[in-house]
């Protein structure tokens, strides 16, 4: 511990506000690019011996990485997800892994619910009719959409954004249903929510929103089949990760209309989305941008930086993921 304080220097992979890491620079040597300024992965890696802790934004912390990075005590998350961190090479070089699941929430969840609401008030075609097309032909069926109020959302993850959604989801007058593999139809909710299982959220929804993390029981959990089996009018929403939905499954059911819409913060591929998407008119797409936002990002920054802090004052780490260690 003292020689971590004595000498300590932390990786920042990409610029994040430095209002949340005022306390951190009191203890440590902070390499952060300036904020127009990135880093390359060359780069990061050269910087891998030199360094005790690494805050991780959008960066692939791979078994190389951590081989490399011999004096790496802890990797900190700027993140719920660690799906981008080679756990099994963390745990075999005895590295904490720590998340920051409680500062994302709200905006997450406000992502998601705008998202619903371009989708189904069809906000960006309407845009680009202003903008582009505006014939002043304005009649009772310009641009119909679908309003949520009385409709049937389905919540798939149901956990602190998922939650967060419902909320919001009841304000809005929707009926609102939930499915997670760690509740069931016993389990206590504050919520005026109901659970259903997972084929009849699928069957009986009108919108449905994921919000499970990326694990491998998750990969591709809303493939052909499921897709076939929502309602023609229904819409879904992805602001969870990619990989949770099979991308081709869904351009071919966004075609051949067997289901009405999807919205989508997230791809498999990222940062590439397919033209197959970006072609279609009946869905919404955002570059991963659900934690966006100035409040949140700057919490993120103190969140991130106090799991470090935490290490170093010999305190109790919050949000250990990799609880081996
Ligand atoms: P959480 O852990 O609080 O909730 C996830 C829930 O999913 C848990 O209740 C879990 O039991 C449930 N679950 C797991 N596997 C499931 C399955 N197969 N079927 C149904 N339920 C399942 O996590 P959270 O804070 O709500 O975040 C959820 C995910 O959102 C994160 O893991 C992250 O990948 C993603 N996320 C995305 C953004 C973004 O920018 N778009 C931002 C933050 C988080």
């Amino acid at each position: 511990m003292e020689v971590f304080l004595l000498s300590c220097k932390v990786l920042i992979t990409k610029y994040i506000p430095e209002e949340g890491l005022e306390k951190l620079k009191r203890y440590c040597d902070v390499i952060m690019p300036k904020k127009n300024e990135k880093f390359t992965d060359d780069y990061i890696m050269e910087k891998a011996p030199e360094i005790d802790a690494i805050i991780v934004v959008r960066y692939k912390v791979t078994a190389d990485f951590i081989n490399k990075a011999k004096k790496l005590k802890m990797i900190s998350m700027y993140a719920v997800g660690y799906d981008n961190v080679d756990l099994k090479a963390a745990n075999a070089n005895g590295i904490v892994v720590t998340n920051i699941p409680n500062a994302v929430t709200e905006a997450t969840a406000e992502l998601a619910f705008a998202l619903m609401l371009t989708l189904s008030r069809r906000i960006i075609e309407a845009d680009r009719f202003v903008r582009f097309e505006n014939d002043k032909n304005w009649h009772p069926f310009l641009l119909i959409s679908n309003e949520l109020y009385l409709k049937k959302l389905g919540i798939i993850g149901f956990g602190r954004i998922g939650q967060a959604v419902a909320k919001r989801a009841l304000a809005f007058g929707m009926e609102v249903y939930y499915y997670d593999t760690a509740l069931d139809e016993n389990s206590e909710v504050e919520l005026d929510v109901k659970y259903l299982p997972f084929n009849r959220i699928l069957e009986e929804m009108d919108y449905i929103t994921l919000h499970v993390p990326y694990v491998p029981s998750t990969q591709h959990l809303i493939d052909s089949k499921e897709l076939s089996s929502m309602k023609k009018e229904s819409f879904i929403i992805n602001a969870s990760r990619g990989k949770v939905i099979n991308q081709e499954a869904l351009i071919y059911a966004l075609k051949n209309d067997i289901i009405k819409g999807a919205a989508l913060d997230v791809y498999e591929k990222e940062p590439n989305v397919p033209d197959g998407l970006k072609k279609l008119n009946n869905v919404v797409l955002t570059p991963h941008i659900g934690t966006t936002t100035i409040e949140t990002r700057t919490r993120m920054a103190k969140e991130a930086a106090n799991r470090i802090i935490e290490f170093i004052e010999g305190k109790q780490i919050s949000n250990i993921v990799n609880s081996d260690n």
